[in-house]
């Protein structure tokens, strides 16, 4: 985000470091889900907060359990497993929101609840063949990528009706919905644009075969878009830095950028 427009005022997130921080940064998000929720004439309730907490240490994401998460999403498989391990005696359940490869599929399948970044038949594949041995299933979105940028992970809008009748095929994988992450821009017509692509995409699939979708979830929204997906119609915000406070670690780490378009690795 070092790029952005010199107009946009630095939003710094102060790190929370005791429960009482976590409690006052989740009710301050909650409100505002709720009046981005009310000023879209939407019940809040149907807007789930997803807290990600990758790159904050467990004894620190102890402290946000503490205050109330019962749901976590990291982005990186690795750090998740740990964290799953390392908290194993607290009531929660784990999100990867991040892209997989088909390598990492047994560790998912050994800790997670939900997967948020589907975007290939091959890591579909992969997760069915280590689920069917677990004997279990797991809830997953498909990843669209709504920006138009090449660098972007997840399916062409175009591609998800066909991407979904194939991983219809494979029943331990239960589709919840679509997710994307918007253009990382100041400009908010711009990311709302994003959102409405994805919406878009949702009723497109409604129309053919409302089936194919599940519930139909919309996982769109980070600390810095999230009332604006709100907007749009999101029913799961992925937020991180509003509840944990700012990252050091650049988002390129996680996502290629225009900025770096190489991919890291994981
Ligand atoms: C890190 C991350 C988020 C949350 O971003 P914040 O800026 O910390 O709110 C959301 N979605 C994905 C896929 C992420 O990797």
């Amino acid at each position: 985000m070092g790029d952005m427009d010199e107009s946009t005022p630095p939003v710094r997130y102060p790190e929370a470091v005791t429960v009482a921080d976590f409690a006052a940064n989740l009710a301050a998000v909650r409100a505002r889900i709720a009046a981005a929720a009310a000023r879209a004439g939407r019940d809040p309730d149907e807007v789930r907060l997803l807290p990600i907490s990758k790159t904050v240490p467990a004894d620190r994401v102890r402290l946000a359990v503490a205050a109330g998460c019962r749901q976590l999403g990291e982005n990186k498989v690795q750090e998740a497993k740990g964290k799953a391990a390392a908290l194993a005696d607290l009531d929660v359940s784990w999100s990867v929101v991040g892209h997989l490869q088909t390598n990492k599929a047994k560790d998912v399948v050994a800790f997670a609840d939900e997967f948020q970044a589907l975007d290939s038949m091959r890591v579909a594949q992969a997760l069915d063949r280590r689920l069917a041995a677990a004997d279990r299933t797991l809830d997953v979105l498909v990843q669209v990528n709504t920006s138009a940028e090449p660098q972007k992970y997840g399916l062409e809008p175009a591609d998800v009706l066909q991407f979904l009748r194939e991983v219809s095929d494979l029943p331990t994988l239960r589709v919840r919905g679509l997710m994307t992450l918007a253009l990382f821009t100041p400009d908010s017509e711009l990311v709302r644009r994003c959102f409405r692509r994805l919406r878009a995409v949702r009723e497109r699939v409604r129309d053919v075969d409302a089936d194919l979708l599940g519930p139909g979830e919309l996982s769109m929204g980070m600390s810095g878009d999230y009332e604006v997906a709100i907007e749009e119609g999101s029913t799961c915000v992925r937020v991180g830095q509003a509840i944990f406070g700012a990252r050091a670690t650049p988002d390129s780490h996680y996502w290629p950028s225009a900025a770096d378009p190489a991919p890291s690795g994981d």
